[in-house]
């Protein structure tokens, strides 16, 4: 079995769990957070103590997406962002990160104020610019931070030369492949040590939990020991709703990922030509600065997220997207249903005639219809 079916198999079915109590083919929600001893004080189940620890919801999660990833080990958190901080939060005091440029907003400001806090030197490039990265003069560094395809500007980074240029500095490289889902690449086999994921998107899908990843190449790392420890210790668990919901979306990742990513690459050429475009950022577009790269990195598809700068400036987007039907007005991405955002609006860096979509599992036909009518209204 090739790893793409295999991939398949193991969402569909739910990493192979069947209810031993029952039979059932999901799983089953233990919402209890402890569990009884008997008489002799041995408890009945020896991996079932108190829910911050032991909840099998959590674990099988863990496994599906460390499986994904082709992980040593995976954990989950209780959204992307806690993700993000236990990850950062291995540099020491006086270290020194090397962060990537125009990523999800929340990460740079968070590693920005943590760096402030614990003097450590955040030097900010575009990881996506080999130039750039070449010309980085630093002969040491604690952790390589990248994110591709990147949120909003979906530009993408070369990993295995990162992974290099992190070997050279005695530095982790970690990818955040939110936007491509386990489905469309797999950071770890071009070298990451570590890949983040906000499963608030395209692993769950639905627009209904929040949950953060992180998946390693090396469990017996003692940069993931202290994140495993401090995740138990600190108790940043995910809840046992929350982990069966993220199953119960995983189980149909591979299907809407895929999907998703063929829509959006037919309404990115669309849009590519329509004239009231100034320009599409997609990286499965051959008008893409690192389509060819993009092609070797994520074989399965672009994923669904895109960005549309339009013509007539801010006035030009805003009435553009109010005049969206099917494409609702919000944040987030991943999620079955089309999203619209003006990112300008609530982080002003971003140029104000930028539209960020993200492109779900209607009809594309309907979509384009949606996007053609606001266009040309
Ligand atoms: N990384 C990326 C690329 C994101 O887009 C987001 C959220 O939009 C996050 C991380 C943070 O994830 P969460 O919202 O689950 O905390």
């Amino acid at each position: 079995m090739n790893n793409r079916k295999s991939l398949d198999t193991l969402f569909a079915q739910a990493g192979g769990m069947i209810d031993s109590a029952t039979g059932g083919v999901i799983p089953p929600l233990q919402a209890s957070t402890t569990f009884v001893r008997d008489e002799n004080y041995v408890p009945l189940s020896p991996n079932h103590l108190y829910g911050r620890d032991d909840n099998d919801l959590v674990r099988l999660a863990e496994e599906m997406l460390a499986q994904a990833e082709g992980a040593q080990a995976a954990l989950l958190f209780p959204s992307g962002m806690a993700a993000v901080a236990a990850a950062m939060r291995t540099v020491p005091n006086g270290g020194r990160i090397i962060l990537q440029t125009g990523i999800y907003w929340g990460t740079t400001k968070w590693a920005r104020d943590f760096c402030a806090r614990r003097a450590i030197e955040l030097i900010e490039i575009d990881c996506a610019d080999g130039a750039a990265l070449a010309g980085l003069n630093v002969d040491q560094a604690h952790m390589i931070w990248v994110e591709t395809p990147s949120n909003p500007y979906l530009k993408i980074v070369d990993i295995a030369a990162c992974s290099a240029l992190a070997k050279q500095l005695g530095a982790v490289l970690i990818v955040d492949s939110t936007a491509a889902t386990p489905v469309l690449a797999n950071p770890l086999a071009q070298g990451a040590d570590m890949v983040m994921h906000s499963a608030t998107k395209g692993i769950n899908g639905h627009s209904d939990v929040l949950a953060g990843v992180l998946a390693t190449a090396d469990a017996c790392d003692e940069r993931w020991q202290a994140i495993a420890m401090d995740r138990h210790d600190a108790g940043a668990i995910l809840g046992a709703f929350e982990a069966w919901l993220l199953i119960r979306g995983m189980r149909t990742m591979a299907l809407r990922v895929r999907t998703m990513a063929a829509s959006a690459l037919e309404l990115a050429q669309r849009l590519e030509t329509h004239p009231a475009v100034d320009s599409v950022l997609y990286p499965g577009l051959e008008s893409h600065a690192r389509h060819a790269l993009a092609r070797t990195q994520m074989p399965g598809g672009f994923g669904s997220l895109l960005s549309v700068r339009v013509k007539g400036g801010r006035d030009g987007a805003l009435k553009a997207v109010g005049q969206m039907n099917l494409f609702k007005r919000a944040t987030s991405l991943g999620g079955v249903e089309s999203l619209v955002e003006h990112r300008h609006t609530i982080e002003d860096t971003v140029p104000d005639d930028l539209l960020r979509l993200s492109v779900g599992i209607e009809d594309v036909e309907d979509l384009w219809a949606d996007l053609k009518l606001t266009l040309e209204a």
